[in-house]
């Protein structure tokens, strides 16, 4: 049995399960402060025998597993929960012997779509998130990618709109792919949450000129065998259409790509890629740890 906790910026999923991706319980708690959520959490897996866990976070979070602060979230906006020593505090609650995998929330998520979902069988893919925040993850020649921390590709500048004048809602940057693209953005610029604005072409149009900009620089710098878009925004599915014809224009037929609506798709785990991402993050700290007691050292 495996544990796996995917910790998003509005709520966060716990489940229990296998490396199959198979999830035999799960729950929903808010993200609040790291003094509310986290004891529900913890009470959560302590009703199950788990023998890892896997957690897929918010970010920006320290990966480096050479680094003092390994485990932390780090210079999060959300401030009751910058510098929060996440891997450390879970240990401390449930074991200090129990194997951890620890990674971004979007890390996890590609990981889920390539190993059960949209990307299965490719040894590539992308996987993005167009929620609360922007980011995403990539699978490259079968790994995470990943170098000093993780990539940030949320966060990427732009070419704006020339009627946009919105002044972007990242907390950090103000006006980069976040800022302009986000659900939040959304909502400040036109005034009203997305989902209220279903019939309002314009939205659409415009976000689906922002992301199509986006996805250009993913494909022309990591050429991904499959790009996924996931979070709550894409559940607005006319963005696609949008994204395809700007895509289109942009690219100008200097890269050979699939079929747009073969290569750029939905999440095949829907709302689960994440949290199945996450169990296979406790099942590789799992076979880690294992290696190395086998091994003799590090112990
Ligand atoms: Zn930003």
């Amino acid at each position: 049995m495996l544990g796996a906790i995917e910790a998003g910026g509005t709520k966060f999923v716990c489940a229990v399960g296998d490396e199959f991706g198979n999830i035999f319980d799960r729950i929903q708690i808010p993200t609040t402060t790291p003094n509310e959520t986290i004891p529900q959490v913890i009470s959560f897996f302590q009703n199950h025998k788990i023998k890892a866990m896997g957690i897929g976070s918010f970010g920006p979070i320290d990966i480096n597993a050479n680094s003092p602060t390994y485990g932390n979230i780090t210079s999060t906006p959300k401030q009751a929960w910058a510098d929060y020593p996440f891997v450390k505090e879970i240990k401390k609650a449930l074991s200090f012997s129990l194997p951890v995998g620890f990674n971004t929330d979007v890390n996890a998520a590609a990981l889920g779509e390539v190993s059960f979902g949209a990307a299965k069988g490719l040894d590539s893919c992308l996987y993005i998130t167009v929620g609360t925040g922007i980011g995403a993850g990539a699978i490259i020649h079968g790994n995470l990618l990943g170098g000093y921390s993780h990539p940030e590709m949320g966060h990427i500048l732009l070419r704006r709109h020339p009627k946009d004048d919105f002044h972007g809602k990242c907390p950090i940057h103000k006006d980069c792919f976040e800022g302009l693209a986000s659900g939040p953005a959304i909502e400040e610029r036109w005034g009203d949450q997305g989902v209220n604005l279903f019939s309002k072409e314009e939205v659409w149009d415009l976000e689906g000129y922002y992301i199509a900009q986006a996805l250009m620089q993913y494909i022309l710098i990591l050429s991904p065998k499959k790009i996924i878009l996931g979070g709550g925004v894409m559940n607005q599915k006319q963005i696609f259409s949008s994204i395809y014809l700007y895509l289109e224009k942009l690219l100008n037929d200097y890269v050979s790509l699939p079929n747009f609506s073969e290569y750029i798709v939905s999440p095949g785990l829907g709302d689960r890629a994440g949290i199945t991402g996450a169990l296979l993050l406790a099942m590789h700290a799992y076979q880690e740890q294992s290696c190395k007691v086998g091994d003799g050292k590090n112990k």
